[in-house]
């Protein structure tokens, strides 16, 4: 685990947090909600067999102890592409609240108590925060997104239309699973360095037949080159399927479970 990270018990509901964000923030586990079954119990997402008003009496707890608003959480829709949108007044609540109107894996937003939240369990979730400008968003990458180079475009995203500042933009890579544990065929390597060029290949091992991918070293790589600076970027070290007792990991459940969120707020 990254020095920075921390590992944050509140009353029933397990978190973890870096110093490096000094704003509201947080990467959930599966521990502190009311979800049952193979959700059990802190689910945050929908379409995961779990009754909304749990997801959303899971959102209540959770914002409690985070203190952050409910009412105003808004959510990522994540279909593994690389569509960025600025949150905006109107779509406040977005996913939670009211019905998802966007397509966009990453979402973010100069608007204060308004938090934000994507959705991981392998994938990896990224926190970023500008102390500059007030500004923050959050992003998910798995592979696909990886290879589309969103958090690039994330960042540049805030830059146009919110003024973030790329020099004093601060970026937190969530629990997500790591290199020795994301066993791949080759058409992971081979998407990324066909979309992202020929520099992804140090971050790919070849073991036999199979290959392991470095999804948080290939995001590191693209937040420096969208301009932050590497001392900004942070990897939690965490990774979910190594922790698989703590984090839900899709390839350890093979996809039966629930969801864990990266949420910020301003
Ligand atoms: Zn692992």
């Amino acid at each position: 685990m990254h020095p920075t990270m921390r590992r944050v018990q509140s009353g029933s509901i397990l978190y973890y947090t870096c110093d490096k964000l000094p704003v509201r923030h947080a990467f959930t586990t599966k521990f502190g909600g009311v979800s049952t079954g193979p959700c059990e119990s802190m689910n945050l997402g929908f379409g995961r067999g779990d009754a909304e008003e749990t997801v959303r009496e899971n959102y209540r707890r959770l914002c409690g102890a985070l203190k952050m608003d409910v009412s105003r959480v808004t959510m990522t829709k994540q279909i593994h592409e690389d569509e960025v949108t600025v949150v905006t007044e109107q779509g406040v609540g977005m996913g939670l609240w009211q019905p998802m109107a966007w397509q966009s894996d990453a979402i973010v937003t100069a608007l204060g108590d308004t938090p934000l939240a994507g959705f991981y369990a392998d994938c990896v979730v990224t926190l970023l925060y500008d102390p500059e400008t007030h500004t923050c968003g959050v992003c998910h990458s798995g592979w696909r997104g990886t290879a589309k180079g969103i958090l690039g475009k994330t960042v540049d995203r805030m830059a146009a239309s919110l003024g973030t500042k790329r020099d004093s933009l601060i970026a937190v890579m969530g629990p997500s699973i790591h290199r020795e544990c994301f066993e791949t065929d080759s058409d992971v390597p081979d998407a990324m360095e066909a979309l992202l060029g020929a520099w992804v290949r140090p971050y790919v091992a070849e073991k036999g037949v199979k290959f392991h991918v470095d999804l948080q070293g290939i995001n590191a790589a693209l937040l420096c080159e969208a301009g932050l600076n590497a001392e900004n970027v942070i990897d939690s070290g965490i990774c979910t399927m190594c922790e698989h007792e703590t984090f839900w990991s899709h390839r350890v459940t093979n996809g039966v479970r629930g969801v864990q969120a990266g949420v910020i707020c301003l």
